[in-house]
């Protein structure tokens, strides 16, 4: 296998990439709250001489790095967020925060862009455009993305190309992992009421039954994937909860559910809520019951431009590899990289984590996660890169 190919300003940047994601490990902040790392962001940002905006949408930052030449303007984003669990990995660097952890990698995220700012911004002579170094709160949900864009991060200078870099410890370090168009699902959120009549036990004839028509409303649903959307579409739709009832004998008056709707396809989301609500009206009204349904609109699907794709394939190459530069398979995760990749052409790529001799290799969102931290200089490297390669003049 070929050598990794990384700068020596990146490869001598290895130990401070990985000092920075420890300090940042050790204090987790849950999304909106990530005032320190903010703090830590916007200090570093600062010191490198980049023009810094704080608390945009609260706890978001951004640097902008103007080049030597006008050009073109690069955004990349990296969240900042952990989550609601408790660490069990046995790092020296676990978390001191009962109860929040960097489960998903973003402590990665936030240091491998402080990073690439600091490579970039010694080399700003030669860079033709500018470089807006986006780091975002809230990924995890409820979203920092959006409101960063509609608190005006797309403009001043206008953004027209969006990257981002996100650890998959499905692969091995020192793999690049890509897909062009849809990469990501979109997810929205689903509360369904089931109202029926409440009586007792011993008279269902007296009542309309909130189980049993709850019941047939999630076997109908299951008729959407299966029945109505071509079997080459992926779809899901999951119900995560269901509540009902009070006591063995009475029967229940009301069922609530709430579930998981996801797709690769914008046309075809737009048509679900129609699709759940009849099935949900129709199946209750046949029971004598009646049904509500709450849609809420969440993630959009992420998509991938073929041709800056294909730009951040050729780079990889060039760091990693050929033969290690992999094709993803579509994953129904979500993500709201999403929003900027609806804004402007870019691409959301996966960087190799996982070590299998170091014994790192707990899934994403598990609170054994970690990774490899050999990882960081090569996400750096391909950051820059991305940069470097995007705003060439032609
Ligand atoms: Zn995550
Ligand atoms: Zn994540």
């Amino acid at each position: 296998m070929a050598a990794l190919s990384l700068d020596r300003d990146v490869l001598a940047l290895s130990a401070e990439l990985t000092e920075t994601r420890r300090v940042i490990h050790r204090h987790p902040e849950l999304g909106f709250q990530e005032v320190r790392t903010s703090g830590l962001v916007a200090q570093r940002l600062r010191a490198l001489g980049l023009a810094v905006t704080e608390g945009v949408a609260r706890t978001g930052v951004v640097g902008l790095l103007e080049g030597g030449r006008p050009g073109k303007t690069i955004l990349l984003r990296a969240d900042m967020d952990a989550l609601p669990i408790q660490e069990g990995s046995g790092a020296e660097y676990a978390s001191e925060v009962p109860g929040v952890m960097h489960a998903c990698g973003h402590d990665a995220h936030t240091s491998m862009l402080l990073g690439a700012a600091r490579i970039l911004a010694a080399r700003r002579d030669r860079l033709a455009g500018c470089a807006k170094f986006v780091f975002q709160p809230a990924e995890e949900g409820p979203g920092g993305a959006l409101p960063m864009i509609e608190a005006g991060v797309m403009r001043d200078p206008p953004v027209d190309l969006a990257f981002g870099l996100h650890l998959i410890n499905d692969f091995p370090v020192g793999t690049v992992a890509l897909r062009a168009g849809p990469v990501m699902a979109s997810m929205d959120t689903i509360g369904i009421t089931v109202r029926g009549r409440g009586g007792h036990g011993a008279l269902p004839h007296q009542t309309v039954d909130a189980i049993v028509v709850a019941a047939h409303v999630v076997t109908a649903l299951q008729t959407l994937a299966s029945r109505e959307i071509s079997p080459t579409v992926p779809v899901v739709v999951s119900l995560g909860t269901i509540h009902g009832g009070f006591r063995h004998n009475v029967i229940a008056p009301e069922v609530s559910l709430t579930g998981t709707v996801r797709t690769y396809d914008e046309g075809l989301r737009k048509t679900l809520p129609e699709r759940i609500e009849r099935i949900v009206g129709q199946v209750c009204q046949a029971f004598r019951g009646e049904g509500e349904v709450r849609y809420e609109l969440g993630y959009p699907v992420t998509v991938n431009d073929p041709a800056m794709t294909t730009l951040c394939r050729e780079v990889a190459t060039a760091v990693v590899g050929p033969e290690r530069v992999q094709t993803l398979d579509a994953m129904m995760g979500s993500e709201d990289m999403a929003y900027f990749l609806q804004a402007v052409p870019g691409c959301f790529l996966f960087l190799g984590s996982s070590s299998a001799a170091k014994g790192l290799t707990a899934p994403h969102h598990s609170a054994e996660f970690d990774f490899d931290e050999a990882c960081l200089p090569i996400g750096v490297q391909l950051l820059v890169r991305l940069v470097e390669r995007a705003l060439e003049p032609h």
